[in-house]
């Protein structure tokens, strides 16, 4: 089977590599990839920036078809259509994995980093821990919320938003898309986008986006949403961005909640005073649970997100890695393995 893998360099770039699947063990399924997209978190494993794992099969927002399950696995069965997440395996056992704290499991295996993922013809995964994929949900925009569309609605769950309360949502790019779609149809929440891209925050009303705030012309986010509804309840940042971060804190009412996604290598400003005085919480949201990928899934499935996404070729992905250091990506970019 054909497979990107991480070159022995880890210089940014991806072999296509004919490879030899091994026979399944205990608990595991075999799946035929359909589709895998391509995430920035890729990018980062080719380049060795989570440390370096030469030979490694990338890709993390795969879905297949089972093929073959090992003795007594009863999860599940030949024909299922499956999702390999980034969430690949947990232990199982530790205080995050019996506290619905999945994602924390400090024994974490990741699709495409600590194990072979699913940029592949093929790919093994522990069958307890592939989520499956409902009826009538597209597999390339299942791709797609596989990885972002979980992460986004994971996110608007952490930041407790109530229904008819106001979001902020900062970046308006491959993640944002997808939360002012779960914050707006699923939560019921009234959503304000945040971006430096007019284009973007033209998108962002399509999507029903009841305001919109560019601080390049509308100046700092954080007064601008203060004076105009006297601030968020919560705010969801997946900008890479440490301004974003900081006009996030300054946006949120008192009690709101800051909600970090978007990961800039760099630290944010924290006032003290405003933190204690407005009560404020500010949380890191991971990824998302096989259970919250099953229900952002069902919500795909009923049309009420919808993933923008564009199919290529495996033979792409170096391209696809070009087009995503130059941003010059808009939706996902989701690799079909049957091309
Ligand atoms: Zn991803
Ligand atoms: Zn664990």
């Amino acid at each position: 089977m054909k497979a990107a893998v991480v070159t022995k360099e880890n210089n940014g770039k991806v072999e296509i590599k004919e490879l030899d699947i091994r026979p399944l063990e205990a608990g595991e399924a075999l799946v035929d990839v359909e589709f895998c997209g391509v995430c920035h978190t890729d990018l980062h494993v080719a380049h060795g920036d989570f440390g370096e794992v030469p030979g490694r099969v990338i890709g993390h927002e795969g879905i297949g078809i089972v093929k073959e399950i090992a003795p007594g696995v009863d999860s599940l069965k030949v024909g299922d259509r499956v999702s390999i997440a980034w969430f690949f395996e947990g232990c199982g056992t530790c205080e995050y994995c019996i506290t619905g704290r999945e994602t924390f499991c400090r024994q974490v295996k990741n699709a495409g980093f600590s194990v072979d993922g699913a940029m592949a013809e093929q790919c093994i995964v522990k069958a307890d821990y592939a989520v499956k994929v409902p009826e009538g949900l597209d597999p390339a925009q299942a791709s797609s919320i596989s990885c972002a569309g979980v992460t986004c609605y994971k996110a608007i769950k952490v930041s407790d938003v109530k229904p008819g309360q106001w979001v902020a949502i900062y970046g308006i790019g491959g993640l944002g898309n997808l939360a002012i779609q779960y914050a707006k149809n699923v939560f019921n929440a009234k959503v304000i986008a945040v971006d430096i891209n007019d284009d973007k925050l033209e998108f962002a009303k399509e999507l029903g986006a009841d305001l919109v705030c560019n601080p390049l012309t509308d100046g700092d986010a954080g007064a601008w949403i203060q004076e105009k509804v006297g601030g968020a309840h919560a705010a969801v940042v997946t900008a890479v961005s440490k301004v974003a971060f900081n006009q996030a804190v300054d946006s949120v009412r008192a009690a709101g909640k800051v909600v970090a996604v978007g990961l800039p290598p760099e630290t944010m400003d924290l006032a003290i005073v405003k933190t204690v005085l407005d009560g404020i919480q500010i949380v890191g949201s991971l990824v998302g649970t096989r259970k919250d990928l099953e229900e952002a899934f069902q919500f795909g499935a009923e049309g009420k997100v919808v993933p923008v996404v564009e199919t290529r070729c495996l033979h792409e992905v170096n391209d696809i890695f070009e087009e995503m250091e130059q941003g010059k990506i808009k939706g996902r970019m989701v690799v079909d393995l049957k091309k």
